[in-house]
């Protein structure tokens, strides 16, 4: 049966509502990649989302930086204030549930689930030569990764890795391995402000890359409402 596979949520309400209706009917498990608080505005309903819908999920940096698991200062200012910001209004409850979150990689059935590459939870996977450093890590066929906010990916086969481009079906083929990211579905830096998922479906063989307009506005509104840098608001209108 097909899993909704949803990554880099980042406390926005607006997409992640918009994802869930464009999705509606086409998936029965929800997984998720990370990245659930930060930079917007509604962590509290987000998490109390993930917590109540989401069968899998790992942590990303910003739900440990966020309790305090990571230190502020290896982040640019936009992100500390935003980090700030949210220790600020999570509940108590919510709060430890970000400080137990799992790490991953993680096993899920027949793929594995990481927030930034199998080989370390933090590392960006941007180019082919980082793919090439994590390929030895890999053990699952289809790996999903976020944390880039980028979506598309990866596929490493004996003759090296080649790039996904998102905007097709892609097929899994056996004679390679597949790092896929779903993109951002709360703050997208691909160019296109539209957030992002992806659907992985195992009987068919395929993951479906998806793109939804969502209220932009809304989002950037309550950012700019808490006091929160005015850039965290600006760039999701540019999806950058
Ligand atoms: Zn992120």
């Amino acid at each position: 049966m097909p899993d909704l596979i949803l990554s880099d949520i980042h406390a926005n309400r607006e997409a992640l509502e918009a994802v869930l209706e464009d999705a509606r009917g086409r998936y029965d498990r929800i997984v998720c990649l990370g990245d659930i608080v930060g930079y917007g505005a509604d962590p509290n309903y987000v998490v109390e989302w993930v917590r109540a819908n989401v069968r899998t999920v790992i942590r990303g940096n910003h739900d440990k930086v966020c309790v305090g698991l990571d230190p502020l200062f290896v982040y640019n200012g936009a992100a500390q204030k935003s980090a700030e910001w949210t220790m600020g209004v999570l509940t108590a409850e919510n709060r430890a549930y970000l400080e137990n979150m799992a790490r991953g990689p993680l096993r899920v059935d027949d793929f594995d689930i990481v927030h930034g590459s199998p080989a370390d939870e933090d590392e960006y996977l941007i180019h082919a030569g980082d793919v090439a450093g994590a390929r030895e890590y890999l053990e699952a066929r289809v790996t999903f990764f976020g944390h880039t906010h980028v979506q598309g990916g990866f596929q490493v086969g004996r003759g090296g890795v080649r790039s996904v481009y998102a905007g097709r079906v892609l097929e899994i083929e056996v004679d390679w391995q597949y790092l896929v990211n779903p993109g951002s579905v709360g703050q997208p830096r691909d160019m296109d402000p539209r957030a992002a998922y992806a659907v992985y479906d195992r009987g068919a063989r395929t993951v479906e890359f998806r793109r939804v307009k969502y209220d932009i506005a809304g989002a950037a509104g309550k950012i700019l409402g808490a006091g929160l840098p005015q850039g965290l608001a600006a760039r999701l209108y540019e999806g950058a």
